[in-house]
């Protein structure tokens, strides 16, 4: 026994404790159910912020992490979507995504991080790029420590506009850990939660079948008030920047209520204009290869199924989930045998992607992935009373990060991710010092130590909150 706890990582951080498979499942399913609606085209956006645990691998717990619900989530959009995009906001870098994924030319995987080189899980360099059919489709964004709302919004909305133009994903997965937020108590960006949740806005604004997902997140009432806001942004929702009163009042007194309150506690930027910049202009270079590149998007949808799948009466379980008596999907295998049916598992991967690189992108790709692109245009038609558009128009962020004039630094890439950390050893900012804290112990260190301010930012449309800030910080040792 003690030799598969040991093998299977379910030690430090992801100890063993009871009832770990119903939470698994439970996680792990809502996410599966997530994608199993977008594929039906009963939805348009899907939230699970239970799930978005990145770091977990196939036969590995890691990071708080057991199951991989965002790779089985990815897996059932494949399904049906011919190129799905994985966005990560959470600090840590997405590991256990971008290796299950590193492969193949279907999923893009870009991951916003803190990389030290020994900030868990040690992992995410701007090199490590993809290998094989997916070299050039894993993209790596490593920040240091402070970054501010002005610096991060510039830079990830460069890359995924950027990263949506080349690869034009037919489905994007976002992972929205929160720990990127300032104050968290593992992290050490200065994000506000208004700048959080306009990256999540920004990606919503493509209209692409969008998957949200939560992540990490260690000071709880920061996150809780992130994810609240975010749910806004998805749903198209303005609200107030006063907290309604709930049972948990006692949790936010001292913040005066507020759903933004402002930022104490700021970490020094180590960041430098010069520093993203450096990063944007790999980011093009690598993307340069990308053009043309996925090859399932020219395998056209049949029309008469575009159609099929746009009917509302799809089937009997499909109106159950959404009456919130289905059977999350059982029964349902005979309709995935004829998603499926356009893509022949990984044989399909063969054509454009495993031309040489240099090959020109074939015209036959842009025209058959814009007929792709309109049929899901179409099928999310439906979607129109979220209140699309209440958002601002898409900023230009392409004067930026200036056109690359030097593609030497692709030279430089990786064909292997950096190899995992080795178990149980030390991680920054405390990470792998000790397991998990219960919600309950958090919340009452939370209680406890709920710092004042009563500055507040009313901006629920994505403005950074002013300097001043005054956001929820835990101060308590994470070891427990
Ligand atoms: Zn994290």
């Amino acid at each position: 026994m003690k030799s598969m706890i040991d093998r299977f990582n379910c030690v430090e951080d992801c100890p063993i404790f009871a009832d770990m498979f119903d939470f698994c499942k439970m996680y792990a399913g809502a996410s599966l159910a997530a994608a199993r609606k977008l594929c039906a085209g009963t939805t348009d956006i899907a939230i699970n912020w239970s799930g978005g645990l990145h770091h977990a691998k196939k036969a590995e717990a890691s990071g708080f992490c057991y199951v991989n619900d965002i790779v089985l989530a990815i897996l059932e959009l494949l399904r049906y979507h011919p190129r799905v995009l994985y966005i990560d906001i959470d600090i840590h870098h997405g590991d256990g995504v971008e290796f299950a994924f590193y492969h193949t030319d279907r999923v893009m995987t870009v991951s916003f991080h803190k990389y030290t080189g020994d900030f868990f899980p040690g992992t995410g360099k701007l090199d490590d790029n993809g290998t094989g059919l997916g070299k050039h489709f894993a993209l790596n964004v490593p920040l240091k420590d402070g970054i501010d709302d002005d610096m991060y919004l510039t830079i990830f909305k460069t890359v995924i506009d950027d990263t949506v133009t080349a690869f034009r994903p037919t489905a994007i997965v976002l992972q929205c850990g929160a720990d990127s937020l300032g104050c968290d108590r593992l992290g050490a960006f200065n994000l506000s939660i208004a700048a959080h949740g306009e990256c999540v806005n920004f990606v919503r604004k493509f209209n692409v079948p969008l998957l949200v997902l939560g992540g990490g997140g260690y000071t709880i009432k920061n996150v809780s008030r992130c994810w609240t806001y975010e749910t806004s942004v998805l749903v198209g929702a303005a609200i107030p920047d006063e907290l309604p009163a709930t049972i948990y009042d006692s949790f936010f007194r001292e913040t005066k209520w507020k759903l933004h309150p402002p930022l104490t506690g700021r970490v020094e930027n180590q960041n430098t204009a010069s520093s993203l910049q450096r990063i944007t202009v790999a980011v093009r270079n690598k993307l340069r290869y990308l053009q043309g590149a996925p090859s399932v998007q020219m395998q056209e949808i049949p029309p008469d199924l575009g159609a099929w799948l746009q009917d509302e009466e799809r089937s009997r379980d499909e109106k159950d989930e959404e009456m919130g008596t289905g059977r999350a999907g059982e029964g349902r295998e005979d309709r995935s045998v004829a998603r499926n049916e356009f893509f022949d598992g990984d044989k399909d991967n063969d054509g454009a992607a495993t031309e040489g690189e240099d090959s020109p992108p074939p015209s036959a790709s842009a025209s058959a992935s814009a007929r792709n692109r309109g049929a899901a245009s179409a099928k999310r038609a439906r979607g129109g009373r979220r209140g699309r558009g209440r958002g601002r128009g898409r900023p230009s962020t392409s004067a930026a990060a200036p056109e690359s004039t030097n593609g030497d630094e692709e030279s430089s890439s990786s064909d292997e991710p950096s190899p995992p950390r080795p178990r149980g050893r030390g991680r920054g900012r405390g990470r792998g010092r000790g397991r998990p804290r219960s919600a309950k112990t958090i919340a009452a260190a939370a209680e406890k130590e709920d710092k004042d301010d009563d500055k507040e930012d009313r901006d629920t449309e994505g403005t950074p909150a002013p300097d001043d800030a005054s956001m929820d910080v835990d101060h308590e040792s994470l070891d427990v």
